[in-house]
This record gives C-alpha cells, structure tokens and sequence, in this order.
C-alpha cells in the first residue's frame, strides 16, 4: 500500500531495513500465514529468516552485538510484520522487552553475558508478570523469592507467558520480601529475577515447568504457557541490576516500550484489514456495479483509512518521544489505546465488507478477526490505558486556584 501510514524524516538506513523487512513479510510472510494459523504452527522457517535479518538484535547497542537501532525503526519493523502476521510479532515482542530491561537495567555481567546471545537470536526472552487470579493489578503479585544463601528460593504460579515454550530466559517479576519488612509498599517489594531454562514443555529446569500451549481463539502459532515455580534455585547474580526491589519499575519501563509495540501491531493489522477491504471492495459486484461504488462503503473505506493514518501517527510520535529520552508514558498509553481501539473497527469494517465470505477461512479476514481482540487486553487493558493517561493529565493540568 502506497499512500498510507508513511514516516517522514526516516534516514536512508531506516528506509533500508524497513523495505528488505516490507519485503520479507510480501515473500515469506503473507503466503503462508493463514495456513500455519489454522495449524497453530510455531512459523520456525520465518523465525529463521527474522535471525538471519537480525531483527533480534535490532535495539540491542552494537558494542553486544546488536544493530543499536531506535525504538522507531523497530516499531516500524513491527508494523510491517503484524501486516503480515501478527503472531510473528508477538515471537519477537517479549524477546525484545527483555532486551530492553536488561540494557536499561541489567549489570555489566548480565549484559555481556546475555545481549550478544540475544542479539544473534540464540537467547530467546518471554517475561513474565501476570498469574492466574491478576493481570491489570501487577501490586497484588503473589508468587514468591524467599533468599537461602546466595540463592533466592521461588515459588508460584504464572499465567499468559508469550513464547513461554519457545524461550530459554524468562523476566520472571515476582515478591521478594529479603530487606524490605511487612508492610512496605507492593511497588518496592518486587524483583525481576532472569531465569534461564531449556525451551519446550514438562519441566524445564529443576523446579520449573511449562505445562504445555493455552488453546487460544487467535493469535495462534505462537505460543502462550502458564509457568509453575516450585522450589526454584536462582543465583543472587540473575537478580535483574543485583538488587531486590526495583523489579516493579523495571517491568514497568519494559511494559511502557512494549506498549508502543503493542500500537504498531495494532496499525499493520489495520493495513493489511484495509488492504483486504479495499481490494475486495472493487472485485465484488452488487446491484450491477462493484461495492466501492456504493456510498455506504466508499464511506467505509474511508473511515478505515483515516483511522490507519491517525492510528500510525499517534505510535511514532510515542516511539520518537521514548527515542529523544524524554518520558512517553502518556503518548504510549494513548498510541495503544488508539491503535488497538482503530484496528479492531477497521478489521470488523474489512470483515463486513466480506459480507458472507469473511466468514469463510479461506479469507485472511476471517484470521485478523480472530487476532485484533488480542491487541485489546495485552500489554494492559484499555481501562488500564485511560487510568495512566488520566492520571497523567491530571499532573500535568494540575488546577492551581
Ligand atoms: C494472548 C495473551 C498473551 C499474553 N502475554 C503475556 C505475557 O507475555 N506476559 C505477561 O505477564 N502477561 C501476558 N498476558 C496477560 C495480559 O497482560 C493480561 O491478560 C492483561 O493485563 C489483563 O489482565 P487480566 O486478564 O487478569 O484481566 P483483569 O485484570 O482481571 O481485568 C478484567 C477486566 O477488568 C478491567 N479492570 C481491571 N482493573 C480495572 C480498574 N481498576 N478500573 C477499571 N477496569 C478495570 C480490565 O480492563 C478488564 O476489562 C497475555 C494475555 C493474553 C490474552
């Protein structure tokens, strides 16, 4: 698509990696996605080609490895894939959160000991903070690190791991009473231990087990686990930065990057939903001329495309603010509220367009029907969205009569 979702001010190299990208999902992506989908096949030959590219490395400063891109350019990268296929961007999302935390939080040591490994694809990284009975409120975190020597002991169970299976370091945010007494706020009683395991399911790791895929309605091919801690052993040295009590902060920064991600899904699923709309719009004849010229659904397409425009707008004005240092949190909650919001309208505006055969899964439709919803609850609820948003409004409008 030509006209829509365009960037202006990208350099020649951000113009490079975002066409060979473009150009991946047209020639590996697109044609195979709806069929791996229905399989809820793991799309390990894409995989491949994402490491050979070096998208795994794309954040990660080039002294470990990495190509020491901004998050633009990888939101960006992210677009063009979840055009693609959604699920692919998921594999790559929580590998690159991890990232993030550790080249913002982590020690020399874990820097050095993981970056160059995630960089190359090797390493693969899920995190980990919702359980089974909380996701919005991470404050009410029950699973537990209790210190035995230089070890810390944890035990509890976790819930919604993407790529819980596929990985082999999860950022697991669990409570950690050691030097911070009863009663101390749930913020700052928090640490993010860096758990390495074996990838696949059963137990992976002495004291670790991935009991298998949760069985979900889309976002399939990539898999999503619960996590069992029972009498985990982690060395002191893999607690995130080596000191307890910041996991809570720590995940928030990852969360907040991983929110601009979130947005870019949520444009390239609304593309491709406005590129299939708009193509079937022209092919499919009613009352003897083709549906794009009928007002209802000229009008249509044209909603479809502002929201594409204005939801793409809104996600690099987020990454570009992250990118200057400045603090984003407000344009990320609102670029993923936004973003997730537009593209399930304009999925649902592709699937009506359909009429009978977006019910049909022989149309990409019916799959980004399926995935849009996803893009509602991940990375926080839209409710969660609009608290962190009002909030901050309010500090920065405080009233001053
Ligand atoms: C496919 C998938 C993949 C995921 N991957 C991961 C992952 O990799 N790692 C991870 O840690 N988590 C992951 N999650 C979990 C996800 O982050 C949570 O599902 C999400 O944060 C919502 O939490 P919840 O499901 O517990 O809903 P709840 O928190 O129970 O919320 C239920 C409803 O109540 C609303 N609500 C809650 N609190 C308030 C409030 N104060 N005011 C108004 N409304 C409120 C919510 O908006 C929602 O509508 C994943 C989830 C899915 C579905």
């Amino acid at each position: 698509m030509a006209r829509l979702a365009r960037t202006a001010g990208l350099t020649d190299i951000q113009q490079e990696i975002l066409s060979t990208v473009r150009d991946f999902v047209d020639k590996e992506i697109i044609p195979v996605a709806t069929e791996l989908e229905h399989r809820d096949e793991y799309p390990q030959a894409i995989v491949d080609g994402l490491k050979e590219l070096g998208l795994f490395g794309l954040m990660i400063p080039e002294e470990y490895g990495g190509l020491g891109e901004s998050l633009l350019t990888y939101a960006l990268c992210v677009e063009e894939i979840a055009r693609g296929w959604m699920s692919v961007s998921g594999i790559i999302n929580t590998h690159f959160i991890v990232a993030y935390m550790l080249k913002q939080h982590g020690t020399e040591e874990q820097k050095e000991y993981f970056l160059p490994r995630m960089a190359a694809g090797d390493v693969r990284g899920a995190f980990s903070m919702s359980e089974p009975g909380l996701g919005s409120d991470v404050s009410a975190i029950t699973s537990k690190a209790v210190k035995d020597g230089d070890e810390y002991v944890l035990n509890g169970q976790k819930m919604w791991l993407t790529n819980g299976g596929t990985s082999t370091l999860v950022a697991v945010l669990v409570r950690s009473d050691e030097g911070h007494p009863e009663g101390t706020a749930p913020h700052k009683s928090m640490t993010t231990f860096l758990v390495e395991k074996e990838p696949g399911f059963g137990e992976v790791r002495p004291g670790l087990t991935i009991p298998g895929k949760i069985d979900k309605m889309g976002y399939k091919g990539v898999d999503t686990t619960e996590l069992i801690m029972d009498g985990l052993r982690i060395p002191a040295n893999r607690v995130l930065g080596g000191v307890t009590g910041r996991g809570f902060y720590q995940m928030m920064d990852g969360v907040e990057v991983g929110r601009v991600n979130v947005a870019a899904r949520g444009c390239g699923v609304a593309q491709r939903a406005f590129e299939l709309g708009v193509q079937y719009a022209q092919q499919r004849h009613t009352f003897g001329k083709p549906i794009a010229q009928h007002q209802a659904i000229q009008f249509k397409l044209a909603e479809m495309a502002t929201k594409v425009e204005a939801a793409h707008a809104m996600m690099v004005n987020a990454a570009r603010k992250k990118d200057s240092g400045e603090r984003n949190d407000l344009e990320a909650g609102m670029a993923k509220y936004l973003a997730s919001e537009y593209c399930k309208e304009v999925v649902e505006d592709a699937f009506r367009i359909h009429g009978g055969y977006g019910f049909s899964k022989e149309y990409e439709i019916e799959r980004l029907y399926r995935e849009a919803p996803m893009l509602l609850i991940g990375e926080g609820t839209a409710e969660i969205q609009k608290m962190i948003i009002g909030r901050r409004l309010l500090e920065e409008y405080r009233f001053q009569g």
